[in-house]
C-alpha cells in the first residue's frame, strides 16, 4: 500500500562547486580539503555537531593513525588529520596512544573536543555547514550524472545544486540514489554487528588499574556460573583521559533471525536502539558486582546513537580487500595507508586477522580508484565515495572503516574534487601524480618509497 504525494516545487538553497554528504571522518576531510584547494563547498549534515559515529555513536578512540612498521609503532596518518589532531590537543582532548593487543596504537579522545575542533577545521577552511539537514534524495540529468540533492531541513525541503557530490554518509545514500553498484554485508548479506556504547563515571581508577586485562576472565567466570549473560566477547573497556572515566564497547545489536541489526532499517535500528540501553543496564550491573574500583559506577553517558560499523559499501574502480590488508598491498594512485588490522565484529565475538608483526611494514596503501565508480554508460561520474562505505570488501571495510583510514579517504576525495574542477574533467580522469604531489604537500604520508 503506498500514499501518492503531490508534485511539488522545491526550493534551491543555492549552487556550490562541491556538496560533500555527512560530516563524519570522512566528510569533515573531505569538506576542508576541497574548500582549501578552492571549490566552494556545503557540507550536509543531519545532526547538529561533526564527528560522525565518533562523536553520534561515542566511538571516543582514534584507530588506524598508527601502523606497526617492522616492530616500530608510528603514526602514519599525517596531512590534515595532524590539524585535527593538533586542535583537539590544544584543547587537553586528547590522550596519549595507548597499545592495543600488544600490537599497535590507538588514541582515546574527548568526544565534546573532537567536535569543537572539526568545527573549527571546517569552518577555517571556508566550507559552509548546514546541519539538521537529512538527505532524502538525488536527482539526475540524462547523462546520469548527479545535479541536485534534495535535503529535509527545520526550514523545509530543499535542493542543493553542486558539480561534484561527495558521498561520505557511511550508508552510500548518494551512491544509491545514483544508481551506483552496491555490496551489502559478505557474500551471504552478513554484516559486522553493531554496538551502542557507553561511558561510565565515578570509577575509582586506582583500583581499577589495567582492569581492561582482567574483565575477559571475568566476564568468563560470570557467564560460566550463570550470574550474567553477555552479549559478545572481546570486551572492549578502556579508561579515557582521567581514570575516572571509561568507555565501554560491549553490547552487540542482532535482529530476531540473530543477523546484525541493520543501520539502513529503520525498524532494525529503533529495536537495535531499545536492546542496547537493555545491555548497559545489565553490563553496569556487572561491572559493580565484579570487578574492582567499578563499584560505585554509573552510566555517565550513552551515545545519541546506534554504533553502525558497516551497511552499504560502493563497488567501485577498485575493491580494497582482505588479502590487501594482510599482504600490505601496495598501490600505484596510492592516496595514503591504513595499519588497521581486520577487525570483525562476528555474532557474538571479535575476531582480529593482522599483516605479519613484525615481519612486515604493517601497513597497505589505499588506491584512489577505491573512492571512484567504475566507468560505464550514464554512470554519475561526478560522484566520489570516501569513508565507510568506500569500495572495500566485508573483510577489507573491517579494517579500513576506523577513522584513521576514512581522514585519508576524505583529504583525498576533497582534494581530488577540487582538482577536476580545475582541469574541467571527471574525478576519475584526474592526474594521479598531481594529487599525489598535492597531497604530499598537504602533509599527506602515501606509504612506499616516502
Ligand atoms: C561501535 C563502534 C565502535 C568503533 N570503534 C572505533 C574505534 O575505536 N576507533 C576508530 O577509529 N573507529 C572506530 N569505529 C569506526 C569508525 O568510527 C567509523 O567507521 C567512522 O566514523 C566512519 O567514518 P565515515 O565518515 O565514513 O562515516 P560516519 O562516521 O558514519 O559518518 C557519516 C555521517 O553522515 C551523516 N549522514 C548519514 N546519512 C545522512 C543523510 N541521509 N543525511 C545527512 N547526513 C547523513 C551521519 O549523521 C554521519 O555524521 C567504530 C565504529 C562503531 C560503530
Amino acid at each position: 500500500m503506498v500514499i501518492t504525494e503531490p508534485a511539488r516545487q522545491t526550493p534551491l538553497y543555492g549552487e556550490f562547486d562541491v556538496v560533500v554528504l555527512g560530516g563524519g571522518p570522512a566528510g569533515l576531510l573531505a569538506a576542508a580539503s576541497a574548500a582549501r584547494n578552492g571549490a566552494r563547498v556545503l557540507l550536509a549534515e543531519r545532526y547538529g555537531f561533526l564527528g560522525g559515529m565518533g562523536t553520534a555513536a561515542g566511538v571516543s578512540n582514534f584507530c588506524g593513525l598508527h601502523a606497526n612498521v617492522r616492530g616500530d609503532i608510528r603514526q602514519v596518518v599525517h596531512g590534515m588529520t595532524d590539524e585535527l589532531l593538533d586542535r583537539m590537543r590544544a584543547m587537553d582532548g586528547l590522550n596519549h596512544p595507548h597499545l592495543i593487543l600488544g600490537k599497535i596504537h590507538a588514541q582515546a579522545y574527548d568526544i565534546s573536543a573532537f567536535k569543537c575542533a572539526a568545527d573549527d577545521m571546517v569552518q577555517a577552511s571556508g566550507a559552509q555547514v548546514l546541519f539538521h539537514a537529512l538527505a532524502t534524495g538525488l536527482s539526475r540529468g540524462e547523462d546520469g550524472r548527479a545535479n541536485a540533492l534534495f535535503l529535509e531541513t527545520k526550514s523545509g525541503r530543499c535542493a542543493v545544486r553542486a558539480r561534484i557530490f561527495i558521498d561520505c554518509s557511511g550508508d552510500a545514500e548518494i551512491a544509491r540514489w545514483a544508481g551506483l553498484p552496491l555490496e551489502k554485508g559478505d557474500e551471504r548479506g552478513r554484516m559486522l554487528y553493531p554496538t551502542l556504547m557507553f561511558k561510565v563515571g565515578n570509577v575509582d581508577g586506582a583500583r581499577a588499574q589495567e582492569a581492561w586485562k582482567t574483565i575477559p576472565q571475568l566476564m568468563d567466570q560470570a557467564a560460566a556460573s550463570g550470574e550474567f549473560t553477555f552479549p559478545r566477547r572481546g570486551a572492549i573497556v578502556r579508561p579515557q583521559k582521567h581514570d575516572y572515566e571509561w568507555r565501554v564497547n560491549v553490547t552487540q545489536l542482532a535482529n530476531a533471525d540473530g543477523s546484525a541489526a541493520d543501520g539502513t532499517d529503520a525498524d532494525s535500528l529503533s529495536a537495535g536502539e531499545l536492546e542496547g540501553r537493555r545491555q548497559i543496564v545489565q553490563y553496569l550491573a556487572f561491572l559493580r558486582a565484579k570487578v574492582p574500583g567499578f563499584e560505585q559506577a554509573y552510566v555517565l553517558d550513552i551515545a545519541p546513537q546506534l554504533g553502525i560499523r558497516e551497511t552499504r559499501r560502493l563497488v567501485g574502480a577498485a575493491v580494497l580487500s582482505k588479502d590487501d590488508v594482510l599482504g600490505c598491498a601496495d598501490f600505484e594512485d596510492s592516496i595514503g595507508v591504513n595499519g588497521w588490522p581486520l577487525e570483525m565484529h562476528t555474532a557474538g565475538d571479535v575476531q582480529w586477522l593482522w599483516p605479519p608483526i613484525p615481519q612486515s611494514r604493517g601497513y597497505n596503501q589505499l588506491p584512489f580508484r577505491m573512492l571512484v565508480p567504475r566507468p560505464g554508460p550514464d554512470v554519475a561520474d561526478n560522484v566520489l565515495v570516501a569513508g565507510r562505505c568506500a569500495s572495500m570488501t566485508h573483510e577489507g571495510q573491517s579494517a579500513a572503516r576506523v577513522s584513521g583510514s576514512c581522514f585519508v579517504m576524505g583529504e583525498a576525495a576533497g582534494t581530488a574534487a577540487a582538482m577536476a574542477l580545475r582541469a574541467g574533467v571527471a574525478p576519475a580522469d584526474i592526474s594521479i601524480s598531481a594529487l599525489q604531489a598535492q597531497l604530499r604537500q598537504q602533509g599527506a604520508f602515501l606509504g612506499g618509497q616516502d
